[in-house]
This record gives structure tokens, sequence and C-alpha cells, in this order.
């Protein structure tokens, strides 16, 4: 089954030219997109499937700045103020809501690894703390649990990922950007040494810039030029159930759960303590760069070997323009979900807030979530590639930053003053 989400309108007709080619309508490339049609410079975006199918409607929907690496937080607090003004912004709901996020610790170290967060980025994350067990309790009631603490962040907030996107692609369009939904982008052209279009399933598009925005295909999109982004593929497992009553409207993560309101009043869920990571020839070409990943992160892992390595292994890594690609055999990403882990966040959540053991399931999904070695993205241009900004390798928190990621990588293409410094985004940290 495919995840649900609010189906677009988009473009019939591919341009034979354009300013810039936005390639990938999930949340990076659609805010992307938004930024320059407001700025008035024509902008095509080219998406293989749907707008925001892939991560940008399956993730939960947290927009937060607690236990945000310290680089990435001034990011987070721009795109905070884009996502308080979305709406008006785009004349549409994408179900903002600024409720709080709450991160439990049910042990001293894991409550101390909180604090230390919260001393190294005070001045940063304004409005954080630290909350006792009783405090927990008075915004959390009707828990089983006695946690060692939490850290709580009343400024965080939510979206709704199944209506996000395709609100703020509608207003793009309203703005002036064309969208044209199932077309691939195949190849980039260049002339004189520099971008001059992109190859699409639909035929040639002349432009002067390019940003990629492929999510978790950037990598085998930029490998196919030669250029390695050290990206490696996750998969995380969501639930939603039916409405029901709550205990609150806090985001909530623990150790082996979380859960958030839904805009339909259920829930959605995950067991944050466990992603299956499937094992891919990538692996065994730049798995030597996530090592430092894999030993800090090596008890969240479920390491897989099976159909995933033969499925991607018959994707094809080189191709030209007159061939088919994987982004036309793949239009969405649309992996299993791990129902055990599901019901295990289920089981986790209902044995520390009984209220959610009648819980019922009115959906299941999952996510390829693109991870890069340091877990935060690249938002650059690609210096052996002249015209081609890329931003990806959101590592499973870049839709909260989204629009701030997005209007980032607008600034680079217009060489406008950037939202924020982007120093920690630079792809040569990789070289
Ligand atoms: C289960 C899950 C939970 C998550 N929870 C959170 C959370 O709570 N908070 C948070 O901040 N982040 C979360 N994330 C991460 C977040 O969803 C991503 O970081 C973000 O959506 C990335 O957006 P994107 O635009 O880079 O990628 P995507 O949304 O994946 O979009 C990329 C798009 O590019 C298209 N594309 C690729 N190649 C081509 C091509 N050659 N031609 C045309 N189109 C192409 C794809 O079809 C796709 O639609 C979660 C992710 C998952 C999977």
């Amino acid at each position: 089954m495919t995840k649900q989400l609010m189906r677009v309108t988009t473009h019939d007709q591919l341009p034979s030219s354009t300013e810039v080619v936005v390639i990938g309508g999930g949340i990076i490339g659609v805010t992307a997109a938004l930024t320059l049609a407001e700025r008035n410079i024509p902008v095509v975006l080219i998406e293989k499937g749907s707008i925001g199918a892939e991560q940008s409607s399956r993730n939960l929907g947290w927009i937060r700045k607690t236990s945000r690496h310290a680089q990435d937080l001034p990011l987070a607090q721009a795109a905070d103020e884009l996502w308080q003004n979305m709406a008006k912004r785009v004349g549409l709901d994408v179900g903002y809501r600024q409720q709080g996020i709450m991160f439990l610790a049910n042990t001293e170290s894991l409550l101390a690894w909180h604090e230390s967060w919260l001393n190294a980025t005070a001045t940063l994350a304004p409005g954080s703390r630290l909350l006792s067990n009783r405090e927990i309790e008075e915004r959390i009631p009707g828990g089983r649990e006695k946690w060692a603490g939490a850290l709580y962040t009343p400024s965080d907030g939510r979206a709704e990922p199944d209506i996000a996107c395709s609100a703020i692609s509608i207003a793009a369009m309203n703005k002036g950007a064309t969208i044209i939904q199932q077309c691939a982008a195949r190849t980039l052209s260049f002339s004189a040494g520099k971008i001059s279009g992109v190859v699409t399933e639909r035929g040639e598009i002349h432009c002067r810039q390019v940003l990629l925005a492929g999510g978790a295909w950037s990598r085998r999109f930029l490998g196919n030029t030669g250029v390695s982004l050290p990206t490696l593929p996750v998969i995380c497992s969501v639930l939603r159930t039916t409405p029901m009553d709550g205990p609150t409207e806090i985001a909530v993560g623990a150790p082996d759960f979380s859960f958030r309101r839904h805009r339909d009043g259920g829930f959605i869920i995950t067991q944050r303590g466990k992603v299956d990571a499937p094992i891919t020839l990538d692996h065994l070409k730049i798995g030597w760069q996530h090592r430092q990943q894999f030993r800090t992160g090596r008890q969240y892992l479920n390491v897989r070997f099976g159909s995933h390595f033969f499925n991607d292994l018959r994707l094809a890594r080189r191709w030209n323009s007159q061939q088919q690609t994987p982004f036309e055999s793949v239009r969405t990403l649309n992996p299993e979900p791990n129902r055990q882990l599901n019901q295990d966040a289920l089981n986790n959540l209902g044995r520390a807030w009984p209220i959610f053991s009648g819980a019922c399931i009115a959906e299941d999904w999952a996510g390829v979530i693109d991870v890069t070695p340091d877990s935060l993205p690249v938002i650059d241009y690609v210096d052996s590639l002249p015209g081609l900004t890329i931003a990806c390798g959101f590592s499973g928190h870049g839709f909260g930053t989204g629009p701030a990621a997005g209007q980032l990588a607008a600034d680079l293409i217009c060489q406008d003053t950037p939202i924020v410094d982007p120093a920690p985004y630079r792809f040569t940290r990789f070289h």
C-alpha cells in the first residue's frame, strides 16, 4: 500500500527552457522552488513520481531544535519562523502546531546526555529545559513509568507531512513555478564546461542552474556524473492510529517509542530506538566513511542482508541520456514497514501510558532515509559541475529544517545573502 497523502494537479508540458531546474519534489525541492518563484526567477521542478511521496510525506512531522547538532541549530531556528508563517505564505493549512517536543530519559546517564546538550547549546535553543518526573506527569498524565527526567522545548512543533509539501507546491505554482510530476531527470547536459540543461524522460530542458534535491536518490544521480555523495540508506517504520483520546499534545520521544498527535485526532507512533539498515553495495563502497556512526549508533541499527541488496544491485549505476534510468523504474520508494518494530513501539508505549493499549492501527508505512557520515546535510555547489547546487543527505531530520534548507539552496543559486551561514553544509567536508 502507498502512503496516503494529498495529491496535487501539476503541469503537463515540459518547457524547453528556464533559468533553474529543481530535481525532486520533496520538502527541499518545493520550498526552494517556492522561494525562487517568489523572487521572480523562472523555475521548473521535475519529480519522478508524485510531489512529497517519498520521505517528505512519510516522516513524523517533528519540527525540532531539541537534541539537534549545535551547527544545525541556526537553520532550525530559521525554519521555525518560516513554519510559523507558512500557512499564511502559501494560503493553505500545513498542519503547523507549536506544542513542544519532549525527550524522556529512562536512566540518569541518558538524562546527563540531554543535560550536556542543553549546556552546550544554551544560547541557541532558548526555552529548552530539563523536567523532573513530577513535571513530566503534570504535562502527560496517566503514565506508569518513573522517568529519570526529560528534555523539553516548548517552542518546538510539528506540521503534517501528508499535506505540507502539496500545499507548498501549489503556492509555488501560483507564484509562477512550473511543476511536472512523473518526469524523471536522467542526466545533466553541459556546454562550455557549465550546466546547460537537464535531460528528462520527456526530453531536454535548457537552463543555467540545477538544484538536485533528490533525497535518497541523489547519491545514484550524482554517481552517474562521477561524483560521490557518501549517503547510506536506513529504513524507518511508522504507524498511525485511528482518532483516540491521548495524554498530551506534546510530541514525545522515549528510548523505545515516540508519539505525537495527528491532525485527524489519531497518533503517529514509531519505535524510536531502532531503524532497519539493509546492506547495499554502497555499504561496501563507502561504509568506511560511516565507521564512526556505526560505532556509536550500532544499538539503533537492525542490520539486515537480504532482498534489498539484490533489488538495489539490479538498478543501474551508470546510464546515458537515451537510456531508461532507475528513477523511471522506481517512481516511489515504498518499502514494506517492519510490523514487528511497529508492534514493539505500540507495546512499549502502552506499558508507559496504558491509554495507548487499546489503540487501533489505521495505516502503517516506512520510508528510506539518506544518511551522511556526520548526519548533517550537504547544501552546497558542486565545484566540479559548475551550475549544480545540491541539497540532500538530511539524515532523518530534514522535514523540520526543510523550509530554511530550501531557502538556503535558493540563496546559493541566486547568490543572495544566505539565510544562515552555509559552512556546516559544505560538500568539501567529505573529500
Ligand atoms: C519515517 C521517517 C521519519 C522521519 N521523521 C522526521 C521528523 O519527524 N522530522 C524531520 O525533520 N525529519 C524527519 N524525517 C526526515 C525527513 O522526512 C527528510 O529529511 C526530508 O523529508 C528530506 O526531504 P527531501 O526533499 O530531501 O527528500 P524526499 O522527500 O525524499 O524527496 C526527494 C524527491 O526527489 C525525487 N527524485 C529523486 N530523484 C529524482 C530524479 N532523478 N528525477 C526526478 N525526481 C527525483 C523523489 O521521487 C522524491 O520525491 C523522517 C524520515 C522518515 C522516512
